[in-house]
């Protein structure tokens, strides 16, 4: 028998924690059957379904008044492994030490896993009941593609999500901290992952020949290029959109300077007066990137390859397509290089910002001085499963954290961990959305 536990959030996180989900292999069925206890247990409906059936997903609906389109949530609950990184703490036993809960995916992403299943539980209760029906999906193999959990469900299962408009998934929602003001960036759009391959040819011969120009030289003068250089600047209607709040957020010279970077012709220039941290964190909202990942050329001491392959993991801004970003390569890498798309996964330039000020309200009441501002990322998530069918996600995982808190260095990394107050701010900030969504009304937290 699972142990179910009520709706204290904190108590939901430290059990989902303790399963070991790690993708690969994932195998995160104890962990999802655990969830669907939780909520069965309450008398919400469940759905348990799966592709592989030791990796399945669940979807529960929340009965609403009728008077809103459904809401979704998702969040996933596999998490990334920890092996060859210095935990100082076990990480897979949620130990609660110096105010903080610790654990593989504290942050990513049973966190939001947590909140979401203690505020569709309130909602169940009716405290109070949402405007309309509250849909909770819970799904594996998030982080590696998502194809078994929410592109399953998307693929084989659409009609679970019939007349949703918006959904909330990870991540965002949770403060940044910047020139002194608490942003709270959600998360409105991502890049798209385009892996690419880039095949050099030459002369094939004898290695004891001075052979000029081969594959690997032509494949080594391409990495000196992509070290060096940028591919162009775009600056796309999100990202816009994102300058702009952050820049109206900020004091004067900040904000004014965070504005030119929307000038093409002075984006890369103020990049690099901005530094590193900054500059280094705006950069890949402002162009599309490619990363040479693997390098092949040769298998011989003795013989020159004819050809040579670079692999990049290209990141396409939100709304280009993979051909802009060939044409960029093409261009930047000159005609020797045959470039080739691998891999594309889409990701849909229209943005609906429909449900953006009643997210911004909710943190708001949370945290009156904080500014929530619309925010891009340049990973991958669940949302662009998704946004097939149509749905608009928001990155939406409240939290409240303090200042030096890293969260990007954090997911993901050792010692993951959350500061405890975090899940029950969270938690409220997430049952005021469902309170108010579809013109519901809010009421003190
Ligand atoms: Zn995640």
């Amino acid at each position: 028998m699972t142990d179910v536990s009520g709706p204290d959030p904190r108590a939901l996180l430290a059990a989902l924690v303790r399963f070991p989900t790690v993708n690969p292999p994932g195998s995160e069925r104890e962990c999802v059957l655990y969830c669907r206890d939780v909520l069965a247990g309450t008398g919400i409906e469940t759905r348990v379904l799966a592709l592989d059936p030791d990796r399945p997903s669940l979807v529960a609906r929340v009965a609403g008044r009728g008077d809103a389109p459904p809401l979704l949530l998702h969040g996933h609950v596999d998490v990334v492994p920890t092996e060859g990184q210095a935990w100082s703490v076990p990480p897979f036993e949620a130990l609660e030490r110096d105010g903080f809960v610790w654990g593989r995916g504290t942050l990513d992403d049973k966190a939001s896993v947590a909140m979401m299943l203690a505020a569709a539980i309130r909602a169940h209760r009716g405290d109070p009941t949402p405007a309309g029906d509250v849909i909770l999906a819970i799904v594996p193999d998030e982080e590696a593609g998502g194809r078994l959990g929410a592109g399953f469900l998307v693929d084989d299962h659409p009609d679970l999500f019939d007349g949703v408009r918006f959904a909330l998934g990870e991540a965002g929602g949770f403060t940044f901290h910047l020139g002194g003001r608490r942003l709270y960036p959600i998360q409105v759009a991502e890049k798209q992952t385009c892996r690419l391959t880039v095949t050099f040819r030459g002369t094939p011969g004898h290695a004891s020949f001075r052979h000029r120009d081969a594959a690997p030289a032509r494949l080594g003068r391409a990495l000196v290029t992509l070290d060096r250089r940028r591919l162009p600047v775009h600056v796309v209607p999100s990202v816009r959109l994102m300058i702009d709040a952050i820049a109206d957020a900020l004091p004067a010279p900040r904000g004014t300077v965070l504005r030119r970077l929307r000038t093409p012709a002075l984006t890369d220039r103020i990049l690099d007066l901005m530094g590193p941290r900054l500059g280094g964190t705006i950069d890949p909202l402002l162009h599309d990137t490619v990363s040479p990942v693997v390098v092949r050329a040769g298998d011989r001491h003795n013989v020159i390859p004819g050809i040579a392959e670079l692999v990049l993991d290209g990141r396409v801004l939100p709304g280009r397509g993979a051909d802009d970003l060939v044409r960029e390569v093409r261009a930047l890498l000159g005609p020797d290089a045959e470039v080739r798309v691998d891999d594309f996964q889409p990701y849909p330039g229209a943005l609906d910002m429909g449900l953006f000020d009643v997210l911004a309200g909710s943190l708001r009441i949370g945290d009156p001085g904080g500014v929530p501002v619309p925010y891009v990322t340049m990973a991958s998530t669940d949302a662009r499963h998704f946004a097939r069918l149509g749905i608009q996600t928001y990155g939406f995982t409240p939290m409240r954290l303090p200042a030096g808190y890293a969260f990007a260095t954090m997911a993901h990394g050792a010692d993951e961990r959350i500061p405890v107050d975090a899940v029950g701010w969270g938690t409220a900030a997430l049952s005021r959305v469902l309170a108010t969504f579809g013109g519901g009304r809010a009421r003190p937290a």
